[in-house]
């Protein structure tokens, strides 16, 4: 959990950048442990390309997800039942290997009083994306940031991916998914809310 806490709202460290000159020359030492000649016709441009496509793939760690949720919602009277926004697709990469997780998230919450505009909860989903990350810690990323910011009567997550680096490297199980949840509050303690999670998720399926 420490590890959890210590990502939200950002990594710390993430102003000790190094420069886009810097970047560029560490991908073509990678282009030449890779085998390449990154001063061929075809790869010149190639280590400025991934310089700038890391700034978007791992925009994550210049935004918060609290700048995202806010500090003020939409008051609602008398709805207190599941919110739950299914298959907001997502990319990520693994810590492990920096190869990508593509998947789709879950995000169910119980209104205290208020509700989330519905793409937040998207963006908040994107931001932990756009990082390096284990699934794990993304699935209770996502769930801590809600909890902590609208306060509702509890949060569930899931997410399922796949994981390239399973896919192409090592035991190559291609189209295998791996599923991961998180809940708080009652969809924790109380185990209908978490069945009927559950069966809101296969409906329409
Ligand atoms: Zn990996």
């Amino acid at each position: 959990m420490d590890a959890i806490i210590k990502n939200f709202p950002a990594p710390e460290g993430v102003d000790d950048r190094p420069s886009q000159k810097e970047a560029e020359d560490a991908v073509r030492v990678l282009l030449r442990w890779a085998g390449e000649d990154p001063e061929r016709e075809g790869l010149r441009d190639t280590p400025a390309r991934v310089a700038k496509s890391y700034r978007e793939l791992f925009a994550g760690y210049d935004l918060a997800a609290e700048d995202v949720l806010g500090r003020t919602f939409e008051e609602v009277a008398g709805y207190d039942e599941m919110v739950l926004v299914k298959d907001i697709p997502f990319f990520s990469h693994c810590e492990h290997h920096m190869v990508p997780i593509i998947g789709r998230a879950h995000v169910a919450y119980l209104p205290q009083g208020r509700v989330l505009g519905l793409s937040k909860i998207a963006r908040v989903v994107d931001i932990y994306g756009r990082r390096l990350q284990t699934q794990e810690s993304m699935t209770a990323q996502i769930a801590t940031a809600i909890d902590e910011t609208l306060r509702p009567r509890g949060v569930a997550v899931m997410i399922e991916a796949e994981h390239l680096c399973m896919a192409m490297r090592g035991v190559q199980k291609q189209g295998s998914t791996t599923l991961t949840t998180t809940f708080t509050g009652a969809f924790k303690t109380d185990a209908a809310e978490q069945a009927r999670f559950m069966t809101f998720l296969r409906a329409q399926r």
